[in-house]
């Protein structure tokens, strides 16, 4: 056997740990969804609650809201805990998995937390593995594409090691995320953890706070208000947007998988900021104008995912077109505004 698969045996056998264990005791899996009443947090909670799981949920709400998950007070498979995932996290009873989601992800968010971003990326994440290997449960590191940071290979894929500025603004969060992976990886090679690590690229829908600050609940409480859309720069850098169903699947997935090895998820269609303006002002019917603000320091150029792994691994892609996604959102802001 040579040294790659005697690796995927390990990793495979350990990957059938969580499940017979849980399996055997007839007891429903339990998830710790750190970050579960920020955005994804509360919807990573939903599917895994609809998967069966219980769920405990942890989370400070230093960018968070409760009313994400306040449709689950009640529901006797929910716990939520508010704490500060970079304190010790003590938790009786049994964990099967641990999905680490906690961390400010708006560049307005971590610009205003810089030193609670680093602290949750490098603090909390040890924190969260720490968990995972007292209860014996695998664990996923919500991580991001902001890991390859201003980047000059297009499209990314999870071998570019990146081009990011530890010094400038957005280092905080980058760099807190780059130690995530780093410490993540650790855990998986000095104590045998089962580990997991996503590169999220740019993920929309309902529930993103209206005022964090992303282009996307931007745009479209601007259109929704008759006020102009703030562009950035000359609007030419490019993102690529995947809506929240597509990505919370994809995450599901890589879980349950057995590949301990970074994957990228998000949906590579790819608009540049000023057609997603545009695209913005059609689909919500405003008559706002579009106005041009100076780009902010360090912000990439270019940005879109190369999801081969995730296809073949995982047998993943998203599934809804732009205009769909945004028309759920669109509905959700009108309501909240
Ligand atoms: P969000 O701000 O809505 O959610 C983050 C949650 O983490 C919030 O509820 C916040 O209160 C909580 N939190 C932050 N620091 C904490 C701490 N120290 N202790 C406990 N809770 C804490 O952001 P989101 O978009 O839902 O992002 C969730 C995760 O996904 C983040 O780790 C982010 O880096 C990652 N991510 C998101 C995207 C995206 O497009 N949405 C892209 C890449 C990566
Ligand atoms: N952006 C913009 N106007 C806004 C907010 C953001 O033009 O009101 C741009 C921003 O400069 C970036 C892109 O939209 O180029 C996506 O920004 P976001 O804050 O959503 O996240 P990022 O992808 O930069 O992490």
């Amino acid at each position: 056997m040579n040294t790659k698969q005697a690796e995927r045996k390990r990793r495979t056998g350990r990957a059938e740990s969580v499940k017979r264990r849980a399996g055997r005791s007839g007891r429903e899996p339990v998830s710790v969804v750190t970050g579960a009443a920020g955005f994804l947090g509360s919807h990573l909670t939903d599917y895994l609650l609809a998967q069966g799981h219980r769920v405990i949920g942890i989370d400070n709400l230093i960018t968070g809201n409760v009313a994400n998950i306040e449709h689950l007070a009640g529901e006797p498979r929910f716990r939520f805990i508010c704490q500060d995932v970079t304190e010790y996290l003590f938790l009786a009873g049994p964990v099967d998995y641990v999905w680490h989601f906690a961390s400010p992800a708006s560049p307005a968010d971590y610009l205003n937390f810089p030193i609670q971003t680093l602290k949750v990326g490098s603090l909390g994440t040890h924190k969260a593995l720490g968990l995972a290997r007292h209860k014996g449960a695998r664990f996923l590191l919500a991580s991001t594409s902001e890991v390859y940071g201003d980047p000059e290979v297009h499209p990314q894929s999870e071998d570019y090691w990146g081009h990011v500025n530890p010094i400038g603004p957005r280092g905080c969060y980058d760099e807190s995320k780059r130690f995530a992976e780093a410490l993540t990886m650790a855990y998986q090679r000095e104590h045998g953890l089962e580990t997991r690590i996503v590169r999220i690229f740019n993920t929309y829908g309902p529930r993103m706070r209206l005022n964090d600050g992303r282009v996307v609940p931007n745009f479209i409480v601007q259109a929704l208000k008759g006020r102009p859309l703030t562009v950035y720069g000359d609007g030419s850098q490019t993102r690529s947007f995947c809506y929240v169903s597509d990505l919370i699947e994809g995450v599901y997935r890589l879980m349950m998988s057995d590949y301990g090895l970074p994957v990228n998820l998000g949906n590579p269609t790819e608009l540049t900021v000023l057609q997603f303006a545009r695209e913005i002002l059609r689909l919500t019917g405003s008559r706002s104008r579009i106005v041009f603000k100076p780009l902010p320091q360090d912000d990439p150029r270019q940005r879109r995912p190369d999801i081969t792994r995730a296809r073949k691994l995982l047998g993943w892609e998203p599934r809804v077109p732009l205009e769909e996604g945004l028309v759920r959102t669109i509905e959700d802001f009108r309501r909240r505004l």
